[in-house]
Parts: C-alpha cells; structure tokens; sequence
C-alpha cells in the first residue's frame, strides 16, 4: 500500500481520523510530532521555548526524512507544509489527503485541548491569521480534500478510504474529458496515453492531472518537464495540454477531471481571470493570471512570469532599467522590476500603451526614439522582435554599451540576434530561457509545495 500522508491545520482531525483510518487499512499510524517527542525525550512546546522554531523544525525534518515509505498512515504537523523540504520527502510516493474544517469548528476543538500560541494573536485572530498565512502551502499539499467540520473521525476515515479507492473524477466525467481531449490537437502518442490514464482498464484512479493551457501551445515544453519533475519526485500526476481556442471549455474541463493545475499560457493569462475564485495580489495587480491551482474546490490565480523575471536579476536592485514594449510581459516585468526599487522607463512603440502601463505600474514612459537619451544599466526586451523566425533585433548595436546588463524575454531562439548583439558589444546578457526557468520552479512550488533546484529543471531542459 502506498503510505496516505494526513495534512491540515491544528484541530482538523488529523490524529483521532488518522488513527481510524490505520486501524481501517490495518497499518501503523505514526504522527510526526509524537515521533519527535519520543526521539528528543521533551514536548514540542519545551523544545520551541528551550531551543526556538528552527531547532524543532531541523527535528520535524529528521523525523519526515526517516518516515517508512509504504504500509503507514502518517500524521503532520500543522506547519509542516511550509517547508520545501518536508513536502519534498512526505509527497513522494504518497496519497496526500488535506483536512480541513471552518475556524468556529477549529477554535472549538482547540479550546477543548488547548495547545501553545503560534502568534501573540488572540485565538480566534491566530486560527484566521495562520490559516489566511498557510493557504498557498496547503493548497500545494492536497490531493484529496475532506472537510472535518461536521462529521465524526468514523466518517471522515470512511470518506478518506472511499478516495483512495476511486478517485474523485466519476466514470462519465472521465469519458466526457477524454471526448474532449481527442477533439483538440492532442498529437497521437499523448492522446493515447490520456486515454489509458483517464479511461483505460487499468486506470489509477488517485493519478491526478495538471496541464498546459494556451491556443496555440503544441510547443510548450512545459509537457516535457512537469512529467520528467513527476519521476523526479515520485508524483502520481500527468501533465498534458489543453489546447482549446476558448478558456471556457478549457476550464470546465479541467473541472471535470478534478485538474491539480494549469499552466495558463498565450492567449489565456487575462481572460481566465474571469473563470477563477481567488487571485494573487501581484497577478491583479499585473492583470495576468500564468498559474491555476485547484484544491478543495477553489480556483486560485498566480503570476509566476514575474517571479522569473526577477531571480535572475536579484543583483540588478536599484539600477536605472529600459522596458522595451508594453504588452503582457511587459506588465510582469514592470512588476518585477520596480519591486527590485528600479528606476523604470517603458518605451513602446505605441507610446499611449507605455503610458498606461507606466501609469498603472509606478515607472516612466517614452516613445521608442527616446532610447538614444538614456543610457540606462539595464535593458528588458518583452516584445516579439527576434522571436522565431524573426531575425531583427530591437536595438542598434551601436546603442549596446559594455556597461550594459540586456535581459531578452524572447526564448526561441535561446540566442536572440539581441542576445547575439549584446555579447559582441561586451554587455553581460541574460537570456529569456532564465525566465522560463525560474517561472516554473515557482510554478511547480504552487502546484505540490516542493522546491525544485534549478539545476534539476536545466537538465531536464537541455
Ligand atoms: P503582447 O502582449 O502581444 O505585447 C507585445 C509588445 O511588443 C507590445 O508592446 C507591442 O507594441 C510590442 N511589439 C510587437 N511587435 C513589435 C514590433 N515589430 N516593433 C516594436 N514593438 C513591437 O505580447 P507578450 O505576451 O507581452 O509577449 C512578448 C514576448 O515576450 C513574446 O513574444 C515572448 O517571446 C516573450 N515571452 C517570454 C516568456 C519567457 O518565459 N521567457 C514568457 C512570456 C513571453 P504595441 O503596443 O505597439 O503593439
């Protein structure tokens, strides 16, 4: 039996529902904060006083990183979610469960047994704060949701029990979805796979889906590398593309097979806004949405696009930035580049575009033209010009000095003639795949809480 890892928030459940749902599957039921009571010979409040957090948390991780891997059902701590590391050894291999239950329930159960603070918060503003906090991270750790609120451990095990076995995508619904993919243009080997997957024999029905979705996007290498990241970690999900010219269908599908996530691509990012539950202050803010995860029935929006665009400039804070074009990256990068504390200047060919990005994003604006009185340290490419097959770039070279950092978003080809022309005038350059790269390491941290090393995902991607 696959180990079935219980995660939640204090007082959801987790140890009276996994102790019956052990007892049900007739495995051992180990909670991570006894284990680590036991092997330090002291209560978790004695070791947080005694030692503080980041000692207990070296001990939590000990204590994951020596969990057995099948035949158990575990118990975790509250804020176990929070860390990259744990998620990554407890979802290897797992059925990841997430409990929950209303606040008014939680502060019940917590007044019955009371446990220490986590904030100097009163209790009722602690469970709202923690929960409000830990959102994103539990959202990440579910693969099957059970609310707890009104029910007895009893039946929440039996509901638990009742996934694991089928699933939550019914039988038609899997048909439906596959009538749909087979409609779209889903290349052969792929179309047969999400077949066997959704309706074959043999189908697992805890296997759970995530994809691309754009129009076009049978060239997003996101398939290739969420899949291989799949292997990497021992997750039982499969990545494919929805490939739909409408985000209606696309969503309803997605729906339909109870989807993990999407990554939302061109031409989708605004307009599946309007299809989604929550959104992420920094996507409204930007007005793009690149990131869906679905968890416990809501739709939640991300922009990781910025997130790209910044790693790769971290050592860039405060310099004097040209943003070359207006459009949807352009808005994640105005994003990024003024939480850096840059000074900013958009120049579009359209100047009234750059006048309501600059506007609305806290920058400058200008015509292309005004380029020559710059001389700005950094330079942002977000226009097409160089993108396959075009072959321009969108800078003269003798506008390119040596002192000069240029950061092209185009990626395809990864040498861009501005890349190209950059290198030749001495500029340091950084290349549109960084930002490929580092969107999708945060991606994949939404979808499932693990942090990815880059180097895992540049290997893959090579
Ligand atoms: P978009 O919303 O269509 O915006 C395109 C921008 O480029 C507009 O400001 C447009 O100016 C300007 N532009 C287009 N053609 C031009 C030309 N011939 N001369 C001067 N300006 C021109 O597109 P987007 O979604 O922002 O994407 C822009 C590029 O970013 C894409 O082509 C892609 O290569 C790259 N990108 C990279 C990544 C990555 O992960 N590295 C992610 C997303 C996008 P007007 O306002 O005058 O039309």
């Amino acid at each position: 039996m696959k180990r079935v890892v219980l995660f939640g928030y204090r007082g959801t459940g987790k140890t009276a529902i996994g102790t019956v749902l052990a007892r049900r599957l007739g495995v051992p039921f180990i909670d991570t904060d006894a284990l680590i009571e036991q092997k330090a010979g002291r209560t978790i409040p004695a070791i947080f006083r005694d030692d503080g957090e980041e000692r207990f948390r070296a001990l939590e991780r000990d204590a994951i990183a020596g969990l057995p891997a099948s035949d158990v059902v575990i118990g975790t701590g509250g804020g176990v979610v929070m860390d990259p590391a744990n998620m990554e050894q407890l979802r290897a291999h797992s059925s990841c469960v997430l409990l929950t239950a209303d606040p008014a329930t939680i502060g019940h159960r917590l007044a019955q047994a009371p446990r220490p603070a986590l904030t100097g918060l009163p209790p009722k503003k602690e469970i709202a704060e923690m929960l409000e906090r830990r959102r994103p991270a539990y959202a990440a750790a579910a693969d099957f949701c059970v609310n707890t609120s009104r029910t007895t451990n009893e039946a929440a095990a039996a509901r638990i029990l009742g996934l694991l076995e089928h699933g939550t995508i019914p039988a038609p619904a899997r048909e439906a979805a596959f009538r749909w993919f087979a409609a779209t243009p889903l290349l052969a080997p792929e179309r047969e796979r999400l077949g066997e997957l959704l309706t074959g024999p043999g189908h697992d029905p805890q296997t759970r889906f995530l994809g691309v979705a754009g129009w076009p996007c049978g060239h997003s290498r996101s398939p290739l590398l969420f899949n291989r990241l799949f292997l990497e970690y021992q997750l039982n999900c499969h990545y494919t593309r929805f490939e739909a010219p409408a985000v209606g269908p696309i969503m309803e599908t997605a729906r339909l097979i109870d989807a993990k996530g999407l990554s939302v691509t061109i031409p989708f990012k605004q307009d599946v806004m309007a299809c989604l539950d929550e959104i992420d202050d920094a996507a409204r803010e930007i007005g793009a949405v690149n990131t869906v995860v679905f968890a416990c029935g809501t739709a939640y929006g991300w922009n990781t696009d910025w997130l790209g665009i910044k790693k790769p400039l971290a050592g860039h804070a405060g310099s004097r930035a040209v943003l070359l074009g207006a459009g949807g990256v352009a808005a994640a990068a105005a994003y990024a580049l003024t939480d850096l504390g840059m000074e900013v200047t958009i120049l579009n060919r359209t100047p009234e575009k750059a006048r309501a990005l600059a506007e609305r994003s806290g920058c400058r604006w200008g015509a292309w033209d005004d380029f020559d009185r710059m001389n700005p340290d950094l330079i942002v490419n977000a226009t097409p010009i160089g993108m396959q097959p075009d072959t321009h770039s969108p800078l003269r070279d003798d506008q390119l000095k040596k002192e000069m950092t240029v950061f092209d978003l185009v990626y395809t080809p990864p040498v861009t003639p501005l890349i190209a022309a950059a290198r030749k005038a001495g500029c340091t350059t950084i290349t549109g795949t960084e930002v490929f790269i580092h969107q999708a390491r945060e991606q994949f941290r939404l979808f499932f809480g693990i942090d990815v090393p880059d180097t895992v995902i540049r290997e893959i991607l090579a």
